[in-house]
């Protein structure tokens, strides 16, 4: 018997993930992942193809006929809106406060754009101020580019007013709503956003893999419109909507099959619970665990009004070596937390509670944790007061956000 041989099973590590994506993934889902494969082009597989553009088009509150789950993981999203939107030569404006607007740069310019970035610090919004002037300055626009939910630091940027700025400069309006979907209001239509795109591993709680995506008929005609075709065969949206049209069905790449079965079920569950409860739900335990968070004395890097729910992005004081805490928390409590990014490193925890992983168990788990670890380090002199501010919080909040799937 040869040992170098993997043929004993894998089992993984019971974790709580409360990292910055992936979230927790629930049994249903999970069940629904393992059934039997479907071909692509089958009957019953394309009418579960139109209930999940169904439950997206809820989910993204728009009645976009083009809102589909494109193959890849959130940034194939952020690619495919960027690459067939942006022509070579296309002015885009971005804002640029965190990882995912550098990243939005990036690929503008690898698709022969020219990026205009609004730059503000990491944890503050873009005003949209900046976005007005730059519009004026830089005109004509093709599009401008925000992040609603800036995973790298916790920052959420404000879009009610962006839409119709674009519109009367007829720009495109494209967002980045990879963290933010099925964890707070996004509304497509009402905020007049062209496209937006999404991730499945963030607050809808379902495996990465696939991108949901929505493109205005507005988008859908400047992409039908392109002076040269998307340099990305696998990305051409053009391409791709004729396999989600119901009345073309055209093979294009085969479809990832248990993905969308593992989509739909997610889908189901934020249904179920509803848009709102499951946004005040990720609210009520986001200030619950700051609460707790802020007795040990890390303070959360955004001002209040603008943090995000789904991502509780703190500051440490010096004494904490936070990446020995970090690994402890793997290690020793099964929990898994983000540390910071770029210049953020060493500086800040990202502690995410997205979708299943938003509970007040989870809550509890974390501080009781930080806790114990604190007190084991000297760092703390009274244990027992980040659990009983959370509590305090939850009590507040009349124990609305008590809900454990
Ligand atoms: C996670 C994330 C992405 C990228 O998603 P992947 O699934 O890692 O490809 C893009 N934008 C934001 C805001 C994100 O949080």
């Amino acid at each position: 018997m040869s040992t170098d041989a993997p043929y004993h099973d894998f089992v993984p590590p019971h974790r709580v993930l409360m990292g910055p994506g992936p979230s927790m993934v629930h049994p249903r889902v999970l069940q629904a992942l393992s059934q039997p494969l479907l071909g692509h082009l089958d009957p019953v597989f394309l009418g579960l193809m139109n209930e999940i553009q169904a439950s997206l088009r809820a989910t993204f509150q728009t009645q976009n006929e083009f809102t589909i789950a494109l193959s890849g993981t959130g940034s194939a999203g952020m690619e495919a809106v960027i690459a067939n939107l942006i022509e070579p030569g296309d002015r885009a404006i971005v804002g640029v406060n965190g990882v995912f607007g550098t990243r939005v740069a990036t690929m503008i310019e690898r698709s022969g754009g020219i990026p205009l970035p609004i730059e503000s610090p990491w944890g503050t919004p873009i005003p949209v101020e900046a976005l007005h002037d730059e519009l004026v300055r830089s005109a004509p626009v093709k599009a401008v580019v925000l992040v609603h939910a800036e995973t790298s630091t916790g920052a959420r940027q404000p879009l009610q007013d962006v839409g119709a700025l674009c519109r009367s400069h007829d720009a495109l309006f494209i967002v980045d709503a990879v963290t933010s979907l099925g964890g707070m209001p996004v509304d497509v239509d009402g905020w007049g956003i062209d496209a937006c795109y999404s991730g499945t591993q963030k607050c809808l709680s379902c495996p990465p893999g696939l991108a949901p995506l929505t493109v205005s008929p507005r988008g859908m005609s400047a992409i039908r419109k392109r002076r040269v075709p998307c340099h990305s065969w696998y990305l051409d949206l053009s391409l791709i909507a004729e396999y989600w049209n119901d009345h073309s069905r055209a093979y294009h790449h085969t479809a990832p099959i248990s993905m969308l079965y593992g989509l739909r079920e997610a889908l189901r569950l934020v249904h179920e619970e509803g848009l709102a409860a499951r946004a005040a739900r990720h609210q009520w335990n986001s200030e619950a665990l700051l609460a707790g968070l802020q007795t040990l004395g890390l303070a959360p890097l955004p001002q209040a009004g603008h943090r995000l729910p789904m991502l509780n992005c703190v500051t440490l004081p010096p004494q904490i070596d936070e990446n020995t805490v970090r690994q402890q928390l793997l290690q020793d409590y099964g929990i898994e937390i983000g540390g910071g990014l770029g210049p953020l490193r060493g500086r800040v925890w990202r502690i995410g509670l997205m979708g299943e992983s938003s509970q007040q168990a989870h809550v509890f788990t974390l501080l009781n944790a930080l806790e114990e670890i604190f007190t084991s380090h000297d760092w703390l002199s009274q244990p027992g007061l980040a659990v009983q501010a959370a509590v305090a919080t939850y009590t507040h909040s009349e124990g609305s956000a008590r809900r454990s799937p």
